[in-house]
């Protein structure tokens, strides 16, 4: 397999997590009675650019159905950090009835209905329906397809170019990187801003949070190697925000190479912090199985030792991080009987490959678990704030990344 953004050979090995279902493919009772399927899932590094990308497998297509059930406004604090954004970007663009905005992958209108609310015309690029129905339905106008140069293109034809496109979350799950930045290239308004938000592969390395390697997750980016699949498409970044979301993320502002906009010291810093962190060393790449190896095999030992114990335990937070924690580890409901999710969707179904059964949060205060592990950590305190009801009943909330962890009250 050669790298997808610089087609130089790909040959060392990041992470290999064995074989697992997708991440997303949440099971109905039904479904229990049919076979399931794994694809293999590794990821690998390029020695060239430094992409760390997902290997590719057979049927990958297979995965990608448009009925993914994620609704963002299903979290409180990601609305509160889509409304701060908004707000900000308004105020310093100078953004009003005359600009144009599009983001892609709008998903249930989250952050689009902070600009239509001030005025400001919007387009969502959005290919799952049950996601882009939601947004239609606060009146922000959604185009039902994938984004990527044609789109684009057609876009611009359309006379649709954009002041401010936005991506959040959305860069990391693109198979062909260098034709969707080509895209956002060609749908870019001259003197525009593009916003990408995606995790910081540097943090995903220094925290060990080998639970957000998914099959839906192609790469796995620094400012680094954006920075040059940026160049290559005839872009520049010319600042540089890191954001605590998603267990640390990065902003990047990008604009037309022929911009005359200034470079902010932002970009060098974190070039600087990445190669502080050694992300252009074959070394810090090679050795990071260990360490995802190290926070399975104790978080198993925990749970065995709580079963052994007589200990009750539940999860909270159906997430893909879950999925591939749980998988990875080979956790069933033997060591692990249920698993609460505030999301509606969710309950009432399994999670694929444990086929750990998915219910209200309400569960947790009629089943009273000694221990709560709160499978996404990323909004740990959250969790641990909405449902301190656990603590008061004498129960404890666990995290398995970066490492292992027992938190002795709500707070800590
Ligand atoms: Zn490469």
């Amino acid at each position: 397999m050669k790298c997808r953004y610089c087609k130089a050979p790909l040959e060392h090995t990041f992470l290999d997590l064995g074989f697992a279902p997708p991440s997303n493919a949440y099971l109905t009772e039904a479904d229990l009675n049919k076979p399931e399927i794994y694809y293999p899932l590794k990821v690998k590094v390029c020695d060239s650019c430094w992409l760390v990308q997902t290997e590719d497998y057979a049927e990958a297509d297979a995965l990608f159905t448009p009925e993914y059930a994620y609704f963002s406004s299903t979290s409180a604090s990601w609305l509160d950090h889509a409304k701060h954004y908004a707000d900000q970007m308004i105020e310093k663009l100078n953004l009003n009835r005359k600009s144009f905005v599009i983001e892609v992958a709008s998903n249930d209108g989250y952050l689009l209905k902070n600009f239509l609310h001030r005025g400001i015309p919007c387009l969502g690029i959005e290919p799952t329906r049950s996601t882009a129905a939601a947004a239609e339905k606060l009146g922000i106008p959604v185009l039902h397809e994938f984004f990527g140069k044609a789109l684009g293109e057609r876009l611009a034809i359309e006379g649709k170019q954009a002041d401010l496109i936005i991506g959040n979350n959305v860069y990391a799950h693109v198979p062909d990187i260098n034709d969707f930045t080509k895209g956002l290239k060609a749908v870019l308004k001259r003197g525009g801003t593009i916003t990408l938000e995606f995790p910081h592969v540097m943090r995903l390395i220094e925290q060990a949070q080998f639970d957000t390697v998914y099959h839906e997750h192609f790469s796995y980016l620094s400012l680094y190697t954006v920075s040059r699949i940026f160049a290559t498409a005839g872009l520049s970044i010319w600042k540089v925000e890191e954001l605590s979301t998603h267990g640390g993320s990065l902003r990047v502002f990008g604009c037309h190479q022929e911009d005359s906009r200034e470079t902010q010291p932002s970009v060098s810093a974190v070039l600087e912090e990445e190669a502080v962190h050694g992300l252009q060393q074959l070394q810090t790449y090679v050795t990071f199985q260990t360490r995802a190896d190290k926070i399975k095999d104790d978080l198993l030992a925990f749970l065995v030792e709580q079963k052994r114990a007589g200990k009750t335990v539940a999860a909270y937070g159906a997430a893909a991080k879950g999925n591939t924690l749980l998988n990875y580890a080979g956790i069933k409901p033997d060591l692990l009987p249920f698993v609460c999710d505030a999301a509606k969707a969710k309950q009432g179904q399994y999670m694929p490959g444990s086929h750990i059964p998915i219910l209200a949060p309400e569960r947790l205060e009629s089943a009273k678990p000694n221990v709560v592990l709160i499978l996404p950590w990323n909004i740990a305190e959250e969790v641990m704030q909405q449902n301190a009801f656990v603590t008061e009943q004498g129960g404890k909330f666990l995290t398995a990344i970066p490492s292992v962890k027992v938190h002795e009250c709500g707070f800590c």
